[in-house]
């Protein structure tokens, strides 16, 4: 045999580089569902199916092309891992060499690098044409950096790619129209909302999830509701359906939560994106496009083409640069444990037991619930980094290590001391009362950081710069916040410590 062609569960891109000379009489695609993969974080059994549903959705496609595939089925082989799977068709077959695009996690290319080594048997691996920049252009650009700013790298992607420009400039004369973006809804919420396109398991799904079911009954997070795009097919009509009924108001409402209304004008495409059933290129040139087409005002396609090209392709290149060190960093010194009602949404707290509620039971969260509620509220509370990492690695359908983990470690937990962003992301309570409705269901009181009522939000938030103060006084995006800090008299402090002091402790307990 000439090649095996690993394609991984997140590598799903049926035009991947590592098919280009594929001959169906020398090659064979190489693909496998390993029980380790769904346990070394405690997968949410949404994560689990979505993966083994458009994993064997692709396996089909390569068989209708009639190439040769080896496919292991999850309950159908005795290998534990990935690296014990692989191994055996390498004794087996002895192809002349392994060829793949980089596994997007650094702890799976590290395991089939050892298995090829132990194997005596070539590793070649290709570009990952899906990424708009490739992992070289991004160290380029960061070479000899002292700072990393998204804003650069973004403003850098839209000339290379000429989207949103005109000519050298910037499309309506502006790099970002944040400023017309991230309103609150009023007091009467955001009305009746058009329901995303529902994508009902067909029979190669159903099989997924009765199996997943069986399989892993104790895992977290519900199957009811799973809906997801697992083919191309359909994750280009989730596109289509969010370019016509969501792109619009997308910007505006863009950090906006309501009780209950888990999707409202977000797109609910990563999933597919980091499967790859669909290229972010055409991701942006659709929403691109819808403008020209006056189907969308600027302030919303720029704001949905800034996520992608912006920030997807950010963390992608800080990834590859950092780790594994990044996994290591604790800078805030974070020792506490993740509270256990992380997995089971039982607490009193309106606004976490309604993202975690609504993240078991879809395994979806948008942006500002997952950094300024569960996010949040693991920064102030000061939980170890790499448990927060686990937690969301864990509960999303869209978790892929190399864009999670830098949106934890980097954006929400400030582990990395501000490599990746420039600020902690710390907010007290009144933040989530002004974005969401959230609040006027709960026992607490978001303007109380000490007391019977107090919002532990404001508590820990008080406590997160009285902790912090000596170390965040270099940073003049917190000076106004440790000038607060500082109106608040002697013994208002003190309570707010005791008061920190009381919350950790129960909730260590
Ligand atoms: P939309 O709000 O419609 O945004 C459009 C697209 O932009 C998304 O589909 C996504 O591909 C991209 N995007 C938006 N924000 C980011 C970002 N910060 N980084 C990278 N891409 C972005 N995204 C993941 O894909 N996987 C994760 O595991 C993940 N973990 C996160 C953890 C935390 C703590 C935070 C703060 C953010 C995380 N994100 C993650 C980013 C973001 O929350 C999700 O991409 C988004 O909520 C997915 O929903 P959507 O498709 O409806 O996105
Ligand atoms: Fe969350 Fe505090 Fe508001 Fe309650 S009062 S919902 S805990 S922010």
């Amino acid at each position: 045999m000439r090649n095996l062609i690993v394609v991984l569960g997140d590598q799903l891109d049926r035009h991947s580089a590592a098919l280009d000379d594929f001959d169906p009489d020398q090659d064979l695609v190489w693909m496998a569902e390993v029980q380790t993969e769904s346990r070394h974080v405690w997968s949410h059994k949404a994560r689990i199916a979505l993966f083994l549903a458009a994993m064997r959705h692709f396996a089909e496609d390569i068989r209708a092309r009639t190439w040769p595939i080896e496919y292991l089925y999850l309950d159908q082989h005795p290998h534990p891992d990935l690296a014990s799977a692989l191994a055996d068709t390498l004794a087996r077959r002895r192809p002349r060499q392994l060829v793949m695009v980089p596994a997007g996690d650094w702890r799976v290319q590290t395991q089939i690098e050892a298995v090829c080594t132990q194997a005596a048997i070539p590793l070649t691996v290709h570009p990952d044409r899906h990424f708009i920049a490739q992992p070289e252009e991004f160290s380029r650009w960061a070479h000899g950096r002292q700072l990393f700013r998204l804003e650069h790298w973004y403003r850098r992607l839209r000339q290379r790619t000429g989207l949103l420009m005109d000519g050298r400039q910037p499309l309506g004369g502006q790099w970002n129209f944040d400023a017309a973006n991230r309103n609150a809804f009023d007091a009467r919420g955001p009305g009746l909302l058009w329901q995303p396109q529902r994508f009902a398991p067909d029979a190669l799904t159903g099989e997924v999830l009765s199996l997943v079911a069986r399989l892993f009954p104790d895992h977290p997070g519900s199957l009811a509701a799973f809906d997801w795009p697992v083919t191309p097919t359909q994750a280009h009509q989730a596109l289509e359906d969010f370019i016509t009924h969501r792109l619009p108001l997308f910007g505006r409402y863009q950090d906006a939560m309501w009780h209950s209304e888990p999707w409202l004008y977000h797109s609910r495409l990563s999933a597919a994106l980091n499967l790859k059933l669909i290229d972010p290129l055409t991701v942006c040139q659709r929403a691109e496009a819808a403008l020209h087409a006056r189907q969308a005002p600027i302030e919303a396609v720029e704001g949905f083409i800034r996520q992608i090209l912006g920030w997807r392709e950010y963390v992608h290149g800080l990834y590859r640069l950092w780790m594994p060190q990044w996994l290591e960093w604790n800078a805030l010194s974070a020792h506490e444990p993740l509270p256990a009602w992380f997995w089971t949404s039982e607490t009193d707290m309106a606004c976490l037991h309604q993202v975690i509620n609504q993240t078991l039971q879809t395994g979806y969260a948008h942006h500002i619930q997952r950094l300024m509620v569960t996010g949040l509220f693991c920064l102030l509370l000061g939980v170890e980094p790499r448990q927060v990492h686990e937690w969301y690695l864990a509960v999303y359908v869209d978790a892929v290590e190399w864009v999670e983990l830098p949106n934890v470690l980097g954006m929400s937990q400030h582990a990395d001391g501000g490599r990746m962003a420039s600020k902690p992301y710390i907010a007290s309570g009144r933040y989530i009362q002004r974005m969401s409705n959230y609040c006027s269901g709960c026992r607490f009181r978001p303007d109380q950081a000490s007391g019977a009522n107090a919002c532990p939000f404001t508590t820990l938030y008080w406590d997160f710069l009285d902790r912090h103060q000596s170390e965040l006084a270099s940073n003049p995006r917190i000076t106004p916040q440790l000038r607060n800090l500082e109106r608040l008299d002697p013994s208002s402090r003190q309570n707010i410590r005791q008061q920190a002091k009381q919350l950790r402790k129960q909730l260590r307990a």
